[in-house]
């Protein structure tokens, strides 16, 4: 068992449930967030889709993790940074959208610009997603193009 996992879930005081224990495993072992369906796929008849749905529902609410919707409207999830609560996330990082593999990315290195928003409009949420293609589909491209001379 992942020590970090169990860590995560006594941190915010989550029971430690199979599910829950499941769902941060993979969320832990991928690079780029991961939706929904995806999930479904993974956990195979392991956890039924309102458990799932409840499980990224808590997460979300507790600062575990946080969603983002690619281009196709789709949440996405990935891990939050420690420093999130259930009272606030603190995410604002820029994400990126890969329009070949449609991976989403957290670039936890680029934080989103300071905005100064006109007078009275008031922000609660920032969403900065950039989109375009990764790193991976940009050396596979090349390794392609290579081949073919
Ligand atoms: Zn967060
Ligand atoms: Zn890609
Ligand atoms: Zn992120």
């Amino acid at each position: 068992m992942d020590k970090e996992v169990l860590e995560i879930l006594n941190k915010h005081q989550l029971k430690k449930t199979s599910p829950r224990l499941s769902v941060l495993s993979i969320l832990r072992s991928r690079e780029t967030a991961i939706s929904q369906p995806e999930l479904e796929t993974i956990l195979g008849k392991d956890v039924d889709r309102v458990t799932l749905y409840r499980t990224l529902s808590t997460f979300e609410g507790k600062g575990i993790i946080h969603k983002v919707l690619d281009m196709h409207g789709t949440a996405n999830y990935a891990l939050c940074d420690a420093s999130c609560t259930e009272h606030k996330h603190n995410d604002e990082h820029v994400h990126f959208n890969c329009t070949s593999c449609l991976n989403v990315y957290c670039l936890e290195a680029l934080q989103i610009p300071h905005l100064v928003m006109p007078p009275d409009f008031i922000p609660h949420t920032i969403n900065f997603i950039v989109y375009g293609i990764c790193e991976k589909c940009t050396k596979k491209a090349a390794e392609e193009h290579q081949k073919l001379h």
